[in-house]
């Protein structure tokens, strides 16, 4: 999409800390960390957010989470743990409209969020 931040990044037209990327998915450390890893993971395709999510993207889901998981896993958080998530519209604080997921860890979080 032309003038989606997320897509210029997946494309390389605005540069980022790239941490892995393939045909499908690209994963990126987020500009301003609010975790010792603050990493976003992204489809390449544009999807504004997970309201636009449908069956046909199950096989891609599931591609992004392993990715997601491994980096965890490299990051070295799989024992003490990290948080998922995916903002979606405006009272979640959701601020760039390409659907990415937040892998977020290296500190305790709390429950319920802000
Ligand atoms: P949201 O608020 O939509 O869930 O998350 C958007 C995230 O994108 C924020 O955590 C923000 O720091 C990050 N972000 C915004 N602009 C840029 C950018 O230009 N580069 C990178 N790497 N991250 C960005």
């Amino acid at each position: 999409m032309q003038d989606c931040l997320f897509c210029k990044i997946a494309n390389g037209e605005i540069p980022s800390k790239i941490l892995y990327q393939d045909a499908e998915v690209v994963a990126f450390a987020d500009i301003n960390p609010q975790a010792p890893h603050h990493v976003l993971l992204i489809p390449r395709r544009h999807l504004a957010s997970m309201k636009e999510v449908t069956e046909q993207d199950g096989a891609l889901l599931a591609h992004l989470f392993v990715v997601a998981n491994k980096l965890a896993q490299d990051f070295g958080l799989s024992e003490r743990g990290f948080r998922f998530v995916t903002n979606v519209g405006p009272d979640a604080g959701q601020s760039v409209f390409h659907l990415h997921f937040h892998l977020l860890g290296g500190r305790p979080f709390g429950w319920p969020p802000g």
